[in-house]
């Protein structure tokens, strides 16, 4: 059984204006031990699709599909249930970390604060656990006394990263962790997640704009567009779709100067979810567009070993 299960995954949001299909059908699975990248231009539905995960999505979000984490049904999940889940079984790394802690309370208190709300730890215990997060994420201990406007961008999303390892979960989610963050503190950071989850037994899935931090960190990846997946396959090795393969022009590997020096970046925007283009959703951008592409959707196929596409131009002899 896989950790995390996607099936058929559709979540739209109901606007005054009408319906935004923000992810249609997506199915992944993600097991235990490996990371999962999910790349995507902004707008692509990667952060919705996140926070359905655990169900953080605003009330006007409809969810479609089945979301199950080690084997339980995420949508149809009790509230009480829910708060059992988050943080203990999986927990969420959001970008801006400035957001996602109180600016009021302090720093160990902020992390000791899920392990005494699942009655993990007594008090004392609390404290100690947080010295050994604050230690494992490099901060030094004292730093638990600390205000959030007292530490640095990057620190700040060391203290999240500890609050997400806290009660141990099996599954990580980072939504864009390191990208409010300056180009060092993001290789530090991108380090650390790295290490964490090589040592313990954690699986994790990443969110990024950016192909590079992912193919990096990651075991394999999904390409998002317009809120479908469009590719699945290794993160080492070659893209079958030409939009990651656009995608990988735009964000070369790190050090290597051939793609850098031949960026073929991609032009226009991807598309109104409220509008979107028949036949290939990317078929209006795409540099191999065929004149079928504008009016057949394709399904993912496969591509290759261990990959798939949902392009005309693939898996055909
Ligand atoms: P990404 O994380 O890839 O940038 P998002 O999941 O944030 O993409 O957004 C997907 C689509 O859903 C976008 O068109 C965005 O404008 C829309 N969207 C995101 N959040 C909301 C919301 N709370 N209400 C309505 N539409 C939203």
């Amino acid at each position: 059984m896989s950790l995390l299960e996607l099936d058929d995954v559709s979540i739209t949001y109901q606007l005054a204006t009408g319906e935004l299909p923000a992810v249609r059908g997506v199915s992944l699975t993600l097991d235990a031990g490996e990371a999962l990248g999910i790349v995507g231009e902004s707008g692509s539905g990667k952060s919705t699709l996140a926070m359905a995960l655990l169900r953080l999505l605003p009330r006007d979000a409809r969810i479609e599909g089945r979301i199950l984490l080690e084997g339980e049904d995420v949508i149809g999940m009790s509230w009480g249930r829910l708060r059992a889940v988050r943080w203990a079984e999986a927990s969420i790394v959001f970008q801006g970390a400035q957001h996602g802690l109180n600016p009021v309370q302090r720093i160990g208190d902020q992390i000791a604060e899920p392990l005494l709300i699942h009655r993990l730890a007594s008090p004392d215990k609390a404290r100690r656990r947080v010295a050994e997060l604050l230690e494992q994420v490099g901060l030094p201990t004292w730093r638990a006394k600390s205000y959030p406007h007292e530490l640095s961008g990057g620190q700040r999303q060391r203290v999240m990263i500890a609050m997400a390892l806290a009660c141990e979960p099996r599954l990580i989610i980072a939504d864009e962790p390191t990208t409010a963050l300056d180009l060092m503190v993001q290789a530090q950071v991108l380090t650390l997640i790295r290490e964490l989850i090589g040592s313990h037994d954690i699986s994790l899935l990443m969110i990024s704009h950016d192909l590079s931090v992912l193919a990096d960190l990651c075991d394999r990846l999904a390409v998002m567009y317009a809120g479908r997946v469009v590719e699945t396959g290794p993160a080492s090795g070659l893209f079958a779709h030409p939009y990651s393969r656009a995608l990988a022009a735009a964000f070369p590997t790190v050090g290597d100067p051939a793609s850098r020096l031949a960026p073929q970046g991609l032009g226009g925007d991807p598309p109104d979810p409220t509008d979107l283009p028949t036949g290939c959703v990317f078929h209006p951008r795409c540099p191999v567009a065929l004149d079928s592409c504008s009016t057949v959707e394709i399904d993912l196929r496969p591509a290759g070993e261990r990959r798939t596409a949902a392009c005309v131009l693939v898996g055909e002899d």
